[in-house]
C-alpha cells in the first residue's frame, strides 16, 4: 500500500492533518500505545473503511502508569507496528517522545481530572491517577490531531466511558466510534500485555472471559441476580486457581457507571485480575 509518513513533532502532526482537511478529506484517528494485536488492527481497518485518511498515534504514556506499574516493561514493537500501518494504508503515524508530549516542566503541570464518581471504582480504584493520565493525554492528542472521528475499543470500557464524557464536557469536536473487543480463538481478549503471560498463565487466562460468558448465558436464560452469579462464577472459574488474583468482578449500569445488583439491558460486567505478574481486564455489555 501507500507510504506512511512518520511524524514525531506536535506542530508537524497538526499541519499534516490540517493539510489533509484542506483537501476535504475526512480524517480517522486511532490512538494507541503500540505493540499491535488484532484489536488495534481492527480499529485501524475500521477507520480506513469509514474515513478518507487514517492517522495512528503510538505513545506509551508515562502519566497513566503508577510508580509500581509496568511502564518500563510495557512491550514496544515500533518497527512491526509501522509495517502494519504501511500495509493497511495509514497515511501518518504520530510517535512523539515524552519530552515532545510533556516538555520539561516537571513541577508545573496541567492535568485533566475526570469526575471522582467515574474514577473511584473499577480500574481507577486499583490504579490511582491512571484515568487522569489517560484523560490528559487523550485531550492533548485530540488537540494535536484534529480528526473527524476517533476509533476506540470497548475492551477498555471505563476508559471509553470517561473519554465519551470528556469529549462532551469539554466540547471537543470529534466523534467517538466504539469498536467491539477482538479475542483470541479461546476467548482471551487481545491485549499487548498477553505476550508477558507465561505458558501456564496464558492457559488459564481465558477463565476471565469464561466468567463473563457464563454470566451472559445465565442472564439470557432469565437470571438477573448478579450477586448470586458472581459467587457462582468465582467458585467455578477463579478461586480454584491460586495464580489468578481477582481485583474485581462487578456489574454497573453503563449509562452512568453506577453499581447494580440486578442485571438489565446495558449492564457492564467488568473483570480485572492479575495472573502471574500480568494485569488483565475484560468486560461484556448485556443486551
Ligand atoms: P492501547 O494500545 O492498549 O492503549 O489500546 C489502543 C486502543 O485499542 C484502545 O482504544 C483500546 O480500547 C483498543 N483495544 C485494546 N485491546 C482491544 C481489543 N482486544 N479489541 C478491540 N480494541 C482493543
Amino acid at each position: 500500500m501507500g507510504t506512511t509518513t512518520l511524524i514525531t513533532k506536535k506542530t508537524e502532526a497538526r499541519d499534516f492533518v490540517n493539510n489533509l482537511k484542506l483537501q476535504n478529506k475526512t480524517i480517522g484517528f486511532v490512538p494507541t500505545m503500540g505493540c499491535f494485536h488484532d484489536g488495534h488492527l481492527s480499529l485501524i481497518k475500521k477507520s480506513i473503511e469509514h474515513c478518507d485518511e487514517t492517522i495512528v498515534s503510538i505513545f506509551v504514556n508515562p502519566k497513566q502508569f503508577g510508580p509500581n506499574e509496568d511502564f518500563n516493561k510495557y512491550p514496544r514493537t515500533l518497527e512491526e507496528d509501522l509495517k502494519h500501518c504501511n500495509e493497511l494504508g495509514v497515511i501518518g503515524v504520530f510517535t512523539p517522545d515524552n519530552n515532545e508530549m510533556y516538555g520539561n516542566s516537571e513541577n508545573i503541570v496541567f492535568n485533566v481530572q475526570p469526575p471522582e464518581q467515574y474514577v473511584n471504582k473499577l480500574c481507577g480504584e486499583f490504579r490511582p491517577g491512571h484515568f487522569e493520565g489517560v484523560a490528559t493525554v487523550v485531550t492533548k492528542l485530540f488537540n494535536i490531531i484534529p480528526a473527524d472521528k476517533v476509533f476506540m475499543g470497548c475492551k477498555d470500557a471505563q476508559q471509553l466511558f470517561i473519554i465519551k464524557k470528556l469529549v462532551e464536557a469539554l466540547d471537543i469536536p470529534i466523534e467517538i466510534v466504539e469498536c467491539s473487543t477482538i479475542r483470541e480463538a479461546d476467548g482471551l481478549a487481545c491485549s499487548s500485555r498477553n505476550i508477558n503471560l507465561d505458558i501456564h498463565s496464558r492457559k488459564i487466562a481465558p477463565n476471565l472471559y469464561q466468567s463473563l460468558s457464563f454470566i451472559k448465558t445465565a442472564y439470557i436464560a432469565g437470571e438477573k441476580d448478579f450477586v448470586k452469579l458472581s459467587n457462582e462464577v468465582k467458585s467455578k472459574f477463579i478461586n480454584q486457581f491460586k495464580e489468578i488474583r481477582l481485583e474485581y468482578l462487578l456489574a454497573l449500569d453503563y449509562n452512568d457507571l453506577k453499581f447494580i445488583n440486578v442485571l438489565k439491558p446495558y449492564s457492564l460486567i467488568a473483570i480485572a485480575a492479575k495472573i502471574g505478574n500480568v494485569r488483565l481486564i475484560d468486560n461484556i455489555i448485556l443486551n
